[in-house]
């Protein structure tokens, strides 16, 4: 999935839980659960990301962006609940940045390849059309925000 669902997903879940074991561990299944799903994706490989630096930069910032007015909106905000949803979306998204950090950096060490074999291993292999695609992501982004919105209300 793109990067952006998979941060306000993170965040969403990370706000269910007060637990710093919970806040590593519902991001990461988070993660590997949706993109275990047939979804879409604007590349097909890492390498094509260089040709798309706009996509990669909106897809960044948005998830990010999207949690803090979410937040902001509630109008019930510490530095502490930001901070805590906020690592929740950087965790829903590493499984993918160490993908790119092995691509980028350390293209021939084990470790990094052996990782990348099992991500793409969990990977869906079925692309949907972007129409399809698109809508799928859209629908778990808006459900996201509503459990980011009322998760987020459960805690101290
Ligand atoms: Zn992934």
């Amino acid at each position: 999935m793109i990067l952006s669902t998979h941060f306000i997903v993170g965040a969403a879940v990370a706000g269910t839980t007060s637990n710093e074991a919970l806040l590593l561990v519902l991001p990461l299944v988070s993660h590997f659960i949706l993109d275990s799903f047939p979804h879409w994706e604007y590349i097909d490989e890492i390498k094509e990301l260089k040709h798309k630096p706009w996509h990669l930069f909106f897809d960044i910032v948005a998830g990010p962006a999207i949690t803090l007015i979410t937040l902001l909106l509630l109008n019930d905000f510490s530095v502490a609940k930001i901070a805590w949803v906020i690592i929740g979306g950087i965790i829903g998204i590493l499984p993918d940045g160490l993908v790119f950090l092995g691509y980028l950096f350390f293209p021939k060490n084990k470790i990094f390849q052996k990782y990348e074999s099992f991500h793409r291993f969990i990977h869906s292999k079925k692309k949907l059309a972007w129409e399809v695609g698109a809508t799928q992501q859209i629908v778990i982004f808006i459900l996201a925000i509503f459990l980011l919105a009322s998760g987020f209300n459960l805690q101290k």
